[in-house]
């Protein structure tokens, strides 16, 4: 197949679907990459490095007539979705369920459309599961945003001019984000609490040093195909209740909070922010799918009664060289399972190419 990798237009997005290793990869199993030029800079791969992996440096135009297929990392553009033509099938992140508009304007151009972020949790799409590798990586980098805009240190310090008592920090969701901030904030000397929601997580917490802050009554959530599906407000009452001396006593406090498909859910309000300790710190990674504190802000920091709160909407796009590297592995190994040499399998009777397959010949699947 012909493979195309365009350069990523949304603001702040630095990653790219393929890096030379990968194209490599495709090559070696008979397939042929055009890539944009500068494509992969602002992840630390030059044009020369793609050539040399076998990849055709071209303009954007080119790629894009050129490729059966137009692999990509952002949600695209409505002007990307016009750029394309018939029968061409695109693959990257779409986040059906937030933009189905996107999808009726996909499916009007008759394209096919394989969302990346709809790969099922199972273990055989593990190795091609977009949202782990880069929610893994947001989770570290969500510590080290918020330890930079502390007041603080992280570890418990002893010197002879008094003793620096450790920073205390809060996480909500253990889920694959969670679990790494946890782990991060742990290395960096941290004292840790967590809440989640579904109560299986309490002894991955426990077995990574941190407290899971457990709410009564909460014994078993309804999970979806891997994801928690909403909670009703009384259990979201319940937990807000559990959690509120932590909070209150956090000097950071990361947000990790995710429900099948829809809307994050709003774990801090407003009236809390303002009883939090002066100088604390929010990180909030759920503020792409709408936030999980009430005043946090898309991609935007804003301080609240001296509590700084960071919106991330795209954490792993800032550490672009490595996010590139797992991205483009979870892509070739999905690829190769769902692309022969001479074009898409569309196996609609395939767990995982049914599952990510959200428009097929101009028809939404979702
Ligand atoms: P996610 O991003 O959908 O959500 C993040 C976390 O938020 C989850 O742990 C969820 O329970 C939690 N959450 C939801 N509502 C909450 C609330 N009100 N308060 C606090 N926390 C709340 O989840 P994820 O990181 O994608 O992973 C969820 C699970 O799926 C994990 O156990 C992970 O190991 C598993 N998983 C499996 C596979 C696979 O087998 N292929 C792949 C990825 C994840």
């Amino acid at each position: 197949m012909i493979f195309g990798v365009v350069a990523e237009t949304r603001r702040g997005e630095r990653r790219v679907a393929l890096v030379p290793s990968a194209v490599k990869t495709l090559i070696e199993k008979g397939h042929s990459v055009l890539i944009e030029e500068g494509a992969g800079i602002r992840s630390g791969f030059d044009d020369a490095a793609y050539s040399s992996a076998g990849a055709r440096v071209a303009s954007r135009s080119e790629v894009i007539s050129a490729a059966e297929s137009v692999l990509r990392v952002g949600v695209p553009m409505p002007e990307e979705i016009s750029e394309m033509r018939k029968g061409q099938t695109f693959v990257g992140y779409v986040y059906p369920k937030r933009h189905p508009e996107l999808l009726t304007s996909i499916a009007s151009r008759g394209l096919n459309a394989f969302a990346m972020d709809a790969m099922p949790r199972s273990t055989r799409a593990q190795s091609m599961d977009v949202l782990s590798s880069q929610n893994n990586l947001a989770g570290y980098k969500a510590v080290i945003v918020g330890a930079n805009a502390l007041n603080k240190i992280f570890p418990l310090m002893m010197t002879a001019g008094g003793t620096v008592r450790p920073t205390r920090v809060l996480i909500y969701g253990a889920g694959v984000a969670g679990l790494q901030a946890i782990a991060t904030a742990r290395r960096l000397g941290a004292i840790v609490e967590v809440s989640d929601i579904r109560p299986e997580t309490k002894e991955e917490v426990q077995s990574l040093g941190a407290k899971f802050i457990s709410v009564e009554g909460l014994e078993s959530v309804n999970v979806q195909g891997g994801y928690v599906a909403a909670v009703t407000d009384e259990v979201l009452a319940k937990q807000k209740e559990a959690v509120e001396k932590s909070l209150f006593s956090a000097d950071l406090v990361i947000t990790t909070a995710l429900v099948a498909g829809g809307r994050a859910p709003r774990l801090i309000t407003a009236e809390q922010v303002w009883k939090m300790k002066r100088g604390s710190v929010i990180v909030d990674l759920a503020t792409e799918a709408g936030g999980n504190c009430e005043l946090s802000q898309s991609d935007q920091t804003v301080e609240v009664n001296g509590v700084t709160i960071i919106g991330c909407d795209n954490l792993a796009a800032t550490v672009p060289a490595h996010a590139s590297e797992l991205y483009a592995k979870n892509m070739v190994t999905f690829l190769n399972h769902a692309a022969k040499i001479e074009g898409f399998a569309f196996d609609m009777a395939d767990e995982i190419t049914s599952a990510t397959l959200v428009v097929h010949n101009g028809e939404v699947r979702v």
